[in-house]
């Protein structure tokens, strides 16, 4: 399979997100949540002024998975979903979230802590994931598409099966390593704590499984 290119910009935040510059990474869940809460939006407007689309509130949520066996954890939500391009375009490009010329400013003073209440984006997902894979099916598409990446040499996109319309973002989270504790990313009580602290306004319900082994 063919491996794309990010743009410059987008992966020199990817490799600042790499390297965990920021000592809050637990705002990886934040953003994840946030964008998953957004997607639903967008459904929800839209089937405020198409007639075709009812917004059954019970059909839209956000849920969480964690699996410790494989390490992976799974943000799933029942939103808008992307199409290829989409993919393509909106998790590749950053230049607009201003985020990186914020960094740039304050790399001298205490970039750490000021950084931590900024939206930094889908890359947070980095922080704490070797590889991110995102499968998605946009509203009114046939086709689900699979977008992986293990970081700044690019990614990949194909074809898979998905039924539903919406987006799963699966992180297989990095190992513990001397310095840095990862396995606290997928347990429960750590996971619910995130949420509290951060994503407390959301509207639309978080649900939670995560496998105890
Ligand atoms: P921002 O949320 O500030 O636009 P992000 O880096 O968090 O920046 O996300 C980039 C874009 O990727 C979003 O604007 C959105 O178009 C798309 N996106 C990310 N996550 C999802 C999702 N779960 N469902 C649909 N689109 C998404
Ligand atoms: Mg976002």
């Amino acid at each position: 399979m063919e491996k794309k290119q990010f743009q410059a910009e987008s992966k020199r935040l990817l490799e600042m997100m790499i390297n965990s510059i920021y000592s809050q990474k637990e705002v990886f869940l934040r953003e994840l949540i946030s964008n998953a809460s957004d997607a639903i939006d967008k459904i929800y407007y839209k089937a405020l002024t198409d007639d075709s689309l009812t917004f059954d509130k019970d059909s839209y949520y956000i849920k969480v998975t964690a699996d410790k066996e494989s390490r992976t954890l799974k943000i799933l939500d029942t939103g808008i979903g992307m199409t290829k391009e989409e993919l393509e375009n909106n998790l590749g490009i950053i230049a607009k979230s201003g985020s990186l010329a914020f960094k740039k400013e304050n790399e001298s003073k205490d970039g750490h802590d000021i950084i931590g209440q900024f939206g930094v984006g889908f890359y947070a997902a980095f922080m704490v994931a070797d590889v991110v894979t995102v499968i998605s099916k946009a509203l009114g598409s046939d086709q689900a598409y699979k977008w992986q990446s293990e970081g700044a040499d690019g990614y990949t996109i194909e074809e898979v099966e998905k039924d539903s319309v919406g987006t799963e973002i699966i992180l297989t989270i990095k190992e513990n390593t001397e310095d840095e504790t990862y396995d606290e990313y997928l347990e429960e009580y750590r996971l619910k704590q995130i949420i509290k602290k951060y994503s407390d306004f959301i509207r639309y319900p978080i649900k939670m499984d995560v496998t105890q082994r």
